[in-house]
């Protein structure tokens, strides 16, 4: 058998390889290749898929973390309360805006600890930033209730969270802006770059579209101080495409981790725990492990690529030393960043791909 690797973009797009080059070949032909018909499709489908009245296109799943800031007003001097364990790019969406990032320990699911974010509440906290990781969604009903009961606005970074839900509802729909990337290996991926931010709020949407091009709403006349990051028609035409089979597309990645939690069965392995009224889109399957890099050594002998989401938290990124925060200071983080492994969870890993990695897995003997 070929190496199995962490991730194979390749599988997913030879699925559907026709509807994805007819979809380029007729924007290609169109002439038209930013801010068209393309963009405007796809921002009115994905808002319908994920229940919000409004999307926005951007440039990446970074920007759209910024620009939902930036529109909600939040800048230097005000703090934003976010997860100790995630991506930088939810911390930089952050701290682009001058605002200072919090950091809030995870709970057993990887999310934000929801009965930890009251202790963190300062005078000059402006809003929660929860981040689905993985593809689980948080405790919605509880972060929704401390927001409301602060005056806190919520953001919700949905980078790995296309499609999920807690009890019925879509996240990226339960406070003022849901920001979303497409970047090739998300759960709806571009070919290049690209994200969005939906929001129930025209207000917020108005933003958003300005400040997404240059601050402007009208060509040649700039109200504010924007960016330039707009998602291309050739993106936007292929995540439509996309966008048509992502039921599909996150039912066969359910069947896959349901197939690890079932059929993994080692008492060094920890299997991610499903939180009641989540719906999980697995993004990412997420096992640890106390010998963590010994075991990512043994799988990668044995021909398994596995992946660290991540090694080195944002509070101790050299990014963030300005922040003076210590290690030691966020132990849950911390342990997480040492015994996290991501292992092949992709559209189109094969059974018998599949059966090897458990195979492996279940023989690893620790100590
Ligand atoms: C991928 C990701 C982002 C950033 O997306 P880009 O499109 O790469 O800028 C932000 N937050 C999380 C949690 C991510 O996984």
């Amino acid at each position: 058998m070929d190496r199995i690797m962490t991730n194979r973009l390749d599988r997913a797009y030879s699925m559907y390889h026709a509807e994805f080059e007819n979809a380029a070949l007729r924007v290609l032909r169109s002439g038209w290749y930013i801010m068209g018909r393309e963009l405007e499709k796809f921002e009115k489908d994905f808002a319908a898929f994920c229940g919000a009245s409004y999307c926005t296109g951007t440039g990446n799943g970074l920007d759209a973390l910024y620009l939902a800031c930036r529109a909600l007003d939040i800048k230097e001097g005000d703090e934003v309360i976010v997860q100790g364990n995630t991506f930088i790019a939810s911390v930089m969406g952050i701290s682009m805006t001058g605002a200072t990032p919090v950091f809030v320990e995870p709970d057993e699911y990887y999310q934000i600890d929801a009965d930890r974010i009251e202790e963190k509440i300062t005078e000059k906290t402006k809003a929660v930033m929860v981040v689905h990781l993985y593809g689980q969604t948080a405790e919605m009903d509880k972060i929704c209730a401390i927001c409301e009961k602060h005056g806190l606005k919520l953001i919700e970074d949905c980078a790995q969270s296309h499609g999920a839900a807690y009890k019925g509802k879509m996240s990226g729909t339960f406070g003022s802006a849901g920001c979303f990337s497409f970047y090739p290996s998300k759960n709806l991926g571009a070919f290049g770059d690209g994200g969005a931010v939906i929001t129930n709020d025209k207000e917020t949407d108005r933003r958003i579209r300005m400040l997404r091009n240059y601050g402007s709403e009208k060509r040649y006349y700039n109200d504010e101080v924007g960016i330039n990051s707009r998602l291309d028609e050739i993106q936007a035409a292929l995540l439509g495409v996309r966008l048509s089979h992502i039921r599909a597309l996150t039912a066969e990645r359910k069947s896959k981790a349901e197939r690890y939690l079932k059929e993994i069965d080692n008492p060094a392995i920890i299997l991610p725990k499903l939180r009641k009224g989540s719906e999980h889109v697995y993004h990412q399957f997420v096992i640890r492990c106390k010998s963590r890099d010994k075991l990512a050594e043994y799988l990668k002998e044995k021909g398994i690529d596995t992946i660290v989401h991540y090694p080195v938290p944002p509070h101790l990124s050299k990014a963030y030393a300005y922040l003076g925060i210590k290690k030691g200071s966020l132990p849950v983080t911390e342990e997480y960043a040492d015994t996290v492994l991501s292992i092949p969870m992709y559209n189109g890993l094969t059974d018998e791909e599949q059966d090897y990695v458990i195979g492996a897995l279940n023989s690893y003997a620790e100590g």
